[in-house]
Formats: structure tokens, sequence, C-alpha cells
């Protein structure tokens, strides 16, 4: 943790809080941006705690130190900790439940996403109830108010994610087919004016966010011009490793297209279908297109393992678990843990279930 090491200067902390995910000052050539809020001033940074003369943690560094801490003690235990960078909460959620199911299943962090209803702060509200469970989310874009571009939203949304509060930000719908758990038949282009709101906060903090779109082979210039314009935005791309329709989807769902925007796009990342393997999407194809089920030992199809090796950087996990989806949480990680983590080499699982979500969410390596 060396930009949050206790033996940095007050004025180097200072400095850097409120912008955790910006390099750290000392690297040459990666400057932090000038930042120009499009439409918020950004608040003031939070000032640090003095714990003594010689010790001063930011609150922020006091989270990342719990969260570190948590992740150790599961190391320590044997356990691979998983990260995951994906939930939907609703606040109708039983969180005593959310608990259990995160230690059966060794599962380190929650990037708890608020819905549009419950507002990013509730994010705040719970990990300050429970420090080393929940890592504070900018809210979910997939309400009414993401949908309709509401401004009062986007203006909140913008400022929340320059608050220097929050290590995470949550789904953003673009072309959402209707789901198992809802009838959202939406399409918010992502070179709209709101998915410029998130794309320019992300360039500008660093602060991750994840987009949900279809990847229907003439939906993909959208998602490749905003990639191309902001290329600092870390764009975590969910659900890849799913085709809902082979008519339509000829490219991205193949592992030679993923390889092909990973190698165009550094600033691109993916999170791994959540779907059970073998089962179908309303168009009656099979969803989850990596796993091959053809015994009763479900395994990841070569070319899929090779792509995860290659790129071990570039993939997280995230549960997708909303209220109505609550029952599915242990087969959805033990699906990632006995047929993904423990279907790649060692570097690879480490880094698909907690590294990357790390770096994304601190801005740091994980240190070994
Ligand atoms: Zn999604």
């Amino acid at each position: 943790m060396q930009k949050f090491g206790l033996g940095f200067s007050l004025l180097i902390l200072i400095a850097i809080s409120g912008c955790i995910n910006a390099p750290p000052p000392s690297q040459p050539g990666n400057i932090i941006p000038v930042i120009t809020p499009a439409l918020t001033t950004p608040s003031p940074s939070p000032l640090p705690v003095i714990i003594n003369e010689s010790i001063t943690l930011t609150e922020k560094e006091e989270q990342i130190k719990t969260f570190e801490e948590k992740i150790r003690g599961m190391l320590k235990n044997g356990t691979l900790p998983i990260i995951d960078a994906e939930f939907h909460y609703g606040g109708d959620m039983d969180l005593s439940k959310l608990i259990d199911n995160m230690d059966r299943n060794g599962v380190a962090l929650t990037w708890l996403g608020p819905n549009e209803n419950q507002g990013s702060e509730e994010s705040i509200r719970l990990n300050k109830l429970y420090p080393d469970r929940f890592v504070p989310t900018v809210v979910h874009g997939d309400g009414q108010k993401w949908h309709g571009s509401d401004s009062g939203f986007l203006k909140k949304l913008d400022k929340d994610v320059r608050s220097g509060k929050y290590f995470a930000m949550g789904e953003f719908e673009a072309r959402h087919y209707p789901s198992s758990t809802n009838n959202r038949d939406v399409h918010m282009p992502v070179d709209s004016t709101a998915f410029e709101v998130v794309f320019q906060a992300s360039n500008d903090t660093g602060i991750p966010f994840l987009i949900h779109h279809e990847a229907e082979d003439e939906l993909l210039p959208e998602m490749e011009k905003m990639l191309a314009k902001y290329p600092k935005a870390k764009v975590i791309w969910a659900h890849v490793g799913r085709n809902r329709n082979p008519e339509t989807w000829k490219k991205l769902p193949n592992p030679d297209g993923v390889r092909e925007f990973l190698k165009k796009y550094p600033n691109l990342y993916f999170d791994i279908v959540q779907s059970k393997p073998g089962s179908k999407y309303q168009t009656g194809y099979v969803d989850a297109i990596i796993y091959d089920v053809s015994s009763s030992d479900v395994s990841l199809y070569p070319e899929w393992k090779k792509l995860f090796e290659e790129f071990p950087d570039r993939f997280v996990v995230g549960s997708d678990i909303n209220s109505g989806r609550f029952g599915d949480y242990d087969r959805v990680m033990s699906t990632y843990r006995k047929v993904i983590l423990q279907g790649v080499n060692k570097d690879a699982a480490e880094k698909i279930a907690y590294k990357n979500a790390w770096k994304l969410m601190t801005g740091e390596d994980w240190k070994d």
C-alpha cells in the first residue's frame, strides 16, 4: 500500500485524499488530469483523521486498511477471497442473510450498489455498519431517473463520483433486454448525454463503473466510440461470455472478439456472465456460452480458459444478485469457484477473484 503507507506526510495525504484512484504523484508521465467537472464542483476533500503525531490516516485509508485486513485474514485461512463487483441493493433485503451468504461463499467484500431510490449514501451508511463487508458504491443506473436522463439524478451522480467517498459505481444500463427479474426493454445509447456524465466522471477520477450493453454487432460502435473518447475511464462491461441471439451477436460473444476489444481498449474490463451453465434465455438460446455442459462435470471451454489466462488482469466477478434473484447467490458463486477459478491457472484465478477488483477500487496493485 505504497500510496497509503503510514509514513506519508500530511501534505501528501491532503493532496491525494478524495482522489484515491489517481496514480501516485511520483510516477512520471502519469499526471493527474486537471478535473473540470461537467456538472458540478467537487466537494472539499475529507480532512485527515489525526491518530497520533506520526500516524495520520484519512477516513478512506482506514476503510482500505479494514478491507485489506479482511482479505489477508481469509488468505491466512486458506480461502481464495472474492470481491463481488456487481451487487444490486434495493433496500428490501435481509443483510444478515447476505452476510451469511458472503461468509459461506468466501466473499470478502461486496461493492454494494444501491438503486436510484436508495441513493448512493445508503452504501456509505451500510459501510459504516459493516466496514469489513461493504464497499461504498455509487448508485446503479437502472431506474426511471437514469433511463429518463433526469438532470437532478445526473448532477447528483456526478457529484457523488467526484466526492472522494466512493470506490466504485454501479451498473449503468445501455441496451437492456428483459431479464428473469425485470421486463425493462430499453436502450440508453452509450454515446448519450447521460452516459457522457458517467464516462467523464470515471475518466477524471479513475473510479470504475459497470455497463450493461447487449452485445449485438450493430450496437458495438456506440460502445467503441466512448471507449476511445474516454481512455482513462475504467469500464467494466458486464456479463461477458453471454450470447442471447447468435443471429445478431456474432462478434463479441466469441473469445476472438473479446480479445480484439481488450487489445484495442486498455480501459476495458469485463465481469463474467452469471447465468447458470446450460440455461436458456427467452430467445431459446443457451445464455452462457463459456461452459461445456456435455458432461455432468461442467467445465470452461478451452478457448475461454486461454483468453482468461492471456488477459488475467481484465476480468472480474460479480454476483449480479438482487432481491429477486437472492436465492441464486450460492449457485452463482459456486459456479465461479468450481468452473472459472478452479478452471484457470493460479495467477489468473487470484486476479479474477479479487486482485483486479482491488486495483480497480483502490487504484493500487494488491501486494502479496
Ligand atoms: Zn446487467
